[in-house]
């Protein structure tokens, strides 16, 4: 049995001291094209094991889930070697289900790009004869099926595997799971004794062993292995997500999140360049590294990162190995890597210079397992996140509004320039102050809107809890607050409490202030999510040099005042009081005192 243990990451040099090719495991020029194609730079560790001894003509029993790149492994030394000009099968693929035999196909068909007239079938049950037969006819060098489907063409005579190369057992597990064990062993026994087999399996129960045992010559055992420490002071999440709300989930990320430089970790350099091209669409300042930019403009890339010109960069793993950038606040992960191993690397690029780091992991329901293993190696827990909803992106935009106003009125003289000008204004017109710096934030808002719309109410579905679902559904009129209560309660998140127009409000003092460079979204967003509130229980935010006093209801529930007098902000316990001769309010009918305002919806 051959393990593959890989280095732990040391913490003073990130660099590995070496980096695998596809080159170097022996691949041929038509093949690593395609690869170039799709964009991969390095072998995941499946790969790097598994492909040297398959293009040595040794079987395989492979030890690796679905995310690992196991397609690869095996797909690509078959195409390296395949031999176009045999008629009849060469290579045949049992994969449990339907999906996965589909998926495999695409990816066969993707690596063969460059290689001429391979052809490659599915088969699978459900679908009509009538295709496969005549396919069959015609010639495949590569059949990718379920067990079921390809016993019945071998009774009926219409599947010729008598000249068969290479045998792959795909989720091999899985097909015993699914009571596919006679068919699989009677396709192992008779098709040819010297065709290559290489089993790939998630887990190895007896079963897989006596097959393995019984039907392999002398296979070459992988199981990748890899050793990992991560940094304590990374906090590490996760959000479920499918591939198609990835870029939203994103943008409501950085929204949301009190970022100051981020790495955006994708599995190919194409994918660097697009994403990189969309978020400099939605306004940021994002770049994209990938191991096909020259090392010149890599390293300029990197300086502007550090000098604060630049607050995104879009990396593949290579391309960021070693970055040691102490502005880096945040590593997302929109593509989960293939190992734990990367993971680690990646996640190492924040928390330097001893900060505090935050990584996010982009899951897709399939990729559950992944992330376990993940878990598993790195032996710390990684917490489940829900999409910013709506709500608490309109949280974060009204408080960046009111940042904007504050930052302003310090500008004290441009302040008096302008103050004649709007009291002319006012004597000619008879508009109270109010409506005349409304029209001026319209003039400054441009016709992009302040605020999110509400999402429209979709039904509950048990799959939302799978992660199928974008995102919860949001409302901010004053009817759904209960509603949304109790969509909460299901959630990890406290419950946020509805504040009624005639709450009495408090003044609570904070003990974080302008010299702890605090800001009232960093407040607003600290106090909402620990202590369940929302966005009409704030009042006026005051920074003070030393403190900050927040108007908050003044009958909050003990535990809540609990929790808050935990809560930190900029890594500083804010220790929440009652501020003693801070003045109580009632707020008015229409809430016209308050800072933020619920948007208005015509109609
Ligand atoms: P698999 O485990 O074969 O289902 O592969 C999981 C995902 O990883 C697929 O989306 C592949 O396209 C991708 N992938 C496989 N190998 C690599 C690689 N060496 N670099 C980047 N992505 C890869």
């Amino acid at each position: 049995m051959t393990t593959h243990d890989l280095p732990v990451e040391a913490e003073a040099s990130a660099e590995p001291t070496t980096t695998m090719t596809f080159t170097d495991l022996g691949l041929g020029a038509a093949v690593l094209k395609a690869l170039n194609d799709v964009g991969y730079e390095t072998p995941s560790a499946i790969q790097a094991a598994t492909i040297p001894t398959l293009l040595a003509g040794r079987d395989v029993v492979g030890l690796a889930q679905t995310g690992t790149g196991k397609t690869a492994a095996f797909a690509l030394p078959i195409l390296d070697r395949l031999d176009v000009s045999q008629k009849s099968p060469q290579a045949l693929v049992l994969a449990p289900t339907r999906e996965l035999a589909l998926q495999v196909c695409e990816a066969f068909e993707k690596y063969a790009a460059h290689l001429r007239g391979v052809h490659i079938l599915p088969v699978y049950g459900g679908q009509g004869y009538g295709v496969q037969l005549s396919a069959l006819r015609r010639g495949v060098h590569i059949v990718v099926g379920t067990p079921g489907r390809i016993m019945d063409h071998l009774d009926k005579g219409t599947l010729d595997l008598s000249e068969l190369k290479y045998l792959v057992l795909d989720e091999a597990d899985e097909m015993l799971k699914m009571g596919f064990a006679e068919d699989v062993e009677t396709i192992l026994a008779d098709t040819p004794d010297d065709k290559q087999v290489a089993l790939f399996s998630a887990t190895m129960p007896a079963a897989i062993r006596r097959i393995s045992q019984q039907y392999l010559h002398d296979p070459e055992e992988i199981t990748v292995k890899t050793k990992t420490t991560t940094s304590a002071n990374i906090t590490q999440r996760y959000l479920i997500v499918s591939y198609q709300q990835k870029i939203d989930a994103l943008t409501r990320i950085l929204e949301v999140e009190n970022f100051e430089g981020m790495i955006v970790f994708v599995r190919t350099k194409n994918v660097t360049e697009e994403l990189a091209e969309k978020l400099r669409a939605r306004g940021y300042s994002a770049a994209a590294i990938n191991g096909d930019i020259a090392q010149v403009q890599r390293e300029r890339t990197v300086n502007q990162l550090k000098s604060g010109k630049l607050d995104i960069l879009v990396a593949t793993d290579v391309a960021a190995r070693g970055l040691d950038v102490d502005r880096i606040s945040h590593v997302v992960n929109f593509d989960i890597p293939t190992d734990p191993e990367p993971y680690v690397h990646r996640i190492g690029r924040t928390g330097r210079a001893g900060r505090t780091g935050d990584a996010i992991s982009f899951v897709t329901p399939r990729e559950r397992g992944l992330l376990a293993r993940i878990e598993k190696a790195t032996k710390q827990p990684i917490t489940q996140m829900q999409l910013p909803s709506v709500d608490d992106v309109n949280v974060t935009r009204l408080a960046r509004f009111d940042d904007r106003i504050t930052a302003a009125l310090e500008q004290r003289e441009r302040i008096e320039g302008f103050r004649d000008i709007i009291a002319h204004y006012m004597r000619h017109h008879d508009v109270p102050e109010v409506d005349v710096a409304a029209a001026l934030a319209v003039v400054s808002q441009g016709e992009s809107p302040l605020l999110l719309e509400p999402e429209p109410e979709r039904p509950h579905r048990a799959d939302r809890d799978r992660g199928e679902r974008p995102q919860r559904a949001e409302r901010t009129e004053r009817g759904d607050r209960s509603e949304r209560g109790e969509r909460r309660d299901r959630g990890d998140r406290p419950e946020r409490r509805p504040r009624p127009s005639d709450t009495r409000m408090a003044t609570y003092r904070i003990a974080v202030g302008k010299r702890h460079k605090v800001e009232p979204r960093q407040i607003v967003g600290a106090l909402a999510n620990e202590g369940g509130l929302s966005r009409g229980d704030f009042g006026a935010i005051q920074i003070r040099p030393e403190f900050s006093l927040v108007e908050l209801p003044a009958d909050l529930p003990p535990e809540t005042l609990e929790r808050l007098d935990g809560t930190r902000i900029s890594g500083r316990l804010i220790e929440l009081r009652p501020d003693r001769g801070g003045p109580a309010r009632r707020s008015d009918e229409d809430g016209s005192d308050r800072p933020y305002r619920k948007p208005r919806h015509k109609g």
